[in-house]
């Protein structure tokens, strides 16, 4: 059980900004998201597209603001759950246990839900038997490329992840690309550099294919893809990757008793704190009379609700206002050298 003073549901920017105001009024947070890397849609959607209406930056990308932002809570030292999504919330004893898909739980007075527009999942094969063979020989995402090594992979999707990743395995692995079309969608370069592997004899390349059956006991032994026009190959293989995109799901914050209003939490704008106590919604989850889904207001809602924590995280303390100019605590808890 981790205990600590308020736990961030989303690492997007505003989850991100909000415990760096958790940081400069001295609460600990732990932060957890359901991607595998930190950012949100940011890094997820737009990483190479410039942005212009971050305050005081003219431009910089989803991968530079993201960059930023982690540079800004360093002096923190906070944990990051990557890859955990949070499934249950209860109350006890005037606490929250918050409990993840990987079973890591925490206990807080706070939580504030920084979920966006909810949690990023990867789309998945339609086929059920391949949830027999997820996490052990069916894959949506890579964590450790070293596992393919010398293997066959099938790798399914026209998009950017799978040329990618089929280019880069090639070097080490015997590469299937299958894809139910002819035309790819990712980069043009990326395509020309798969047509110039399979023209090499580094990969295969299947167009009209899909995957419609997966077979093993243990682990995975041969799959079948049949084409548009009915026929159908059987492929021995060890891995299957599959790259479709990812879908955004609510998912279990529909269950947390809080009042919705249309897939988004309703919040008073004091605090931003939702119909529970202790329980805050920031960014592109809340909403309120003039919401604005941009990056600005979800800093200036992390501000507010993180300003919120400190009653239910001190309940014995009063919180004053200070500037990070002009205060020596802020600053030392930012690691700034003064010279007092
Ligand atoms: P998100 O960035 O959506 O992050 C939420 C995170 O919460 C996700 O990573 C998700 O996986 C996680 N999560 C959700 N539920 C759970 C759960 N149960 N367990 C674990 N994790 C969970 N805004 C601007 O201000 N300027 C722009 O120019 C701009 N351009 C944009 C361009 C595009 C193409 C898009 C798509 C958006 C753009 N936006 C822009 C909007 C901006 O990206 C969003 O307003 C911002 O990302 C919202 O931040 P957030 O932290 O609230 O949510």
């Amino acid at each position: 059980m981790i205990n600590t003073d308020v736990v961030i549901i989303g690492a997007g920017p505003t989850g991100l900004f909000c415990a760096h105001q958790l940081g400069i009024i001295g609460l600990k947070c732990e932060i957890i998201d359901n991607l595998d890397k930190i950012g949100g849609q940011c890094i997820e959607l737009y990483p190479d597209k410039p942005i212009y209406d971050i305050p005081a930056i003219s431009e910089c990308t989803g991968e530079e603001l993201t960059n930023n932002l982690i540079e800004q809570i360093k002096p923190f030292n906070l944990n990051f759950h990557l890859g955990e999504r949070v499934e249950e919330i209860k109350n006890e004893n005037q606490k929250w246990i918050i409990k993840t898909s990987k079973a890591t739980q925490f206990n807080s007075p706070n939580i504030v839900i920084a979920g966006g527009v909810g949690s990023f999942e990867p789309r998945k094969f339609f086929i059920q038997e391949c949830e027999k063979f997820e996490g052990k020989s069916v894959f949506y995402s890579v964590k450790d490329k070293t596992i393919f090594q010398s293997k066959k992979v099938a790798i399914f999707g026209g998009g950017n992840s799978a040329l990618d990743w089929a280019i880069e395995l090639s070097n080490s692995s015997k590469v299937i690309l299958v894809h139910r079309r002819d035309e790819f969608r990712g980069d043009q370069s990326s395509v020309d550099k798969v047509k110039k592997l399979e023209k090499n004899g580094k990969l295969e390349i299947f167009t009209y294919y899909q995957l419609t059956s997966v077979k093993g006991n243990e682990s995975l032994e041969n799959i079948e893809i049949k084409h548009n026009e009915g026929k159908i190959k059987s492929l021995k293989v060890d891995y299957v990757l599959g790259f479709f995109g990812l879908i955004m799901q609510l998912g279990p914050i529909f269950n947390w008793g809080l009042n919705l209003d249309k897939k988004h939490i309703p919040v008073n704008t004091e605090n931003f704190e939702t119909n529970q106590k202790g329980i805050f919604a920031i960014g592109d989850i809340c909403t309120y009379p003039g919401k604005l889904k941009l990056i600005l207001s979800g800093f200036h809602e992390g501000a507010l609700a993180a300003r919120g924590c400190f009653k239910y995280a001190r309940p014995d303390e009063k919180l004053r206002f200070e500037f990070t100019t002009t205060s020596k605590i802020v600053q030392s808890r930012l690691g700034v050298k003064t010279n007092d």
